[in-house]
């Protein structure tokens, strides 16, 4: 079991160094992201052990559970998920250095206020749906601007980029245009020079796509089931607005 875990990171690894070299990218411009919701806390951290640093989950309480067992072992914790308000307290316990999920203006005040309590702050990525699909979350193409001025205002959030879920199809042109498009509101935010807003991530890619995503300039690649198999779930347990 955790030799195949660790040919996969290798296999993964080397799909990132080829889609770098075709598009003439270094690869330590793309960081690898191990999606891990449903994977049980033994087996990410045979991925720990092995090398890997980045890790991300999509709900609170998983991310609670496993924390108390992997936080022995060095890592970087990402938050992916839909994040209700009711639950931000408990992510702020669990050490997560990055929210690639906000979404939202409601989120961002309620984060702010708590992290002023605590003296802090979090970075941050602006998820943008960029497959127009009312399945995901994700502030609209066209309000990404807005919303990025408005969170920038609240000095405990360190925006660092934008994050998006692509297309689920085997179309590789329609998942690309999404790619496109997050890269295209980048483009727009960075000529802006909106105070204290960096734009250097781009949170794109998963198992099925992360060739394409690194063609069109992720910087982040988020990959659960080419490491870890198959998921019991169905993701829509994950990413529907009715579930969570
Ligand atoms: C599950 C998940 C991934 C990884 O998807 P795979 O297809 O299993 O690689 C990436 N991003 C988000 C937001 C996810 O929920």
């Amino acid at each position: 079991m955790s030799e195949e875990i660790l040919k996969n990171i290798a296999v993964v690894q080397e799909r990132i160094h080829n889609a770098c070299k075709e598009n003439g990218r270094n690869p330590n411009e793309v960081k690898l992201l191990l999606a891990t919701k449903t994977v049980p806390a033994e087996r990410v951290k045979i991925a720990l052990q092995a090398g890997q640093t980045l890790i991300a989950e999509n709900k609170v309480q998983e991310l609670k559970e496993k924390y108390e067992v992997l936080k022995e072992v060095g890592h970087t914790n990402h938050f992916i998920g839909h994040l209700q308000t009711n639950k931000i307290k408990d992510l702020l316990k669990c050490n997560v250095s990055c929210i690639q999920s906000l979404d939202r203006l409601q989120l961002a005040e309620k984060l702010h206020s708590l992290l002023q309590l605590e003296n802090r702050t979090i970075e941050v990525l602006i998820q943008v749906n960029t497959s127009h699909e009312e399945s995901k979350f994700g502030v609209h193409p066209n309000s990404v601007i807005e919303l990025v001025q408005q969170i920038a205002s609240l000095k405990t959030l360190r925006i660092k980029g934008l994050m998006t879920i692509g297309l689920f199809s085997a179309e590789t042109e329609e998942v690309r245009q999404c790619f496109r498009l997050l890269k295209d509101i980048q483009q727009e935010i960075i000529a802006l020079k909106i105070p204290d807003v960096e734009m250097q991530e781009l949170s794109m890619g998963m198992s099925g796509d992360l060739e394409t995503a690194i063609t069109e300039g992720a910087t982040i690649i988020r990959v659960g089931t080419a490491i870890f198999g198959q998921r019991m779930y169905s993701d829509s347990y994950y990413w529907n607005e009715r579930t969570s």
